[in-house]
């Protein structure tokens, strides 16, 4: 488990919660995390975790184990940042 997936590591703790919600549409969990103060921890880990999909998915291309011109994974549901511009 990634320390960003796990609710009780010390990046998560509520000494991170900035007393607002979390940014990600149609939750309403308390936002601020060792990582971002504006999403929930699962929303903060989904996040990550698509980061790390992504940034994967580059190293695989440049590796040519996926085609040049191959997109990159994307992030189901809504996303209030971007990873690739
Ligand atoms: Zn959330």
């Amino acid at each position: 488990m990634e320390p960003s997936q796990d609710p009780n590591h010390p990046m998560n703790a509520s000494r991170y919660h900035t007393g607002k919600k979390c940014i990600e549409k149609g939750c309403d969990k308390p936002a601020g995390t060792g990582w971002s103060p504006f999403w929930c921890q699962p929303c903060n880990a989904k996040r990550l975790t698509h980061v790390s999909d992504v940034l994967q998915h580059e190293v695989d291309r440049h590796a040519g184990k996926v085609p040049q011109t191959s997109e990159p994974p994307k992030r189901p549901g809504s996303f209030a940042g971007s990873a690739s511009s």
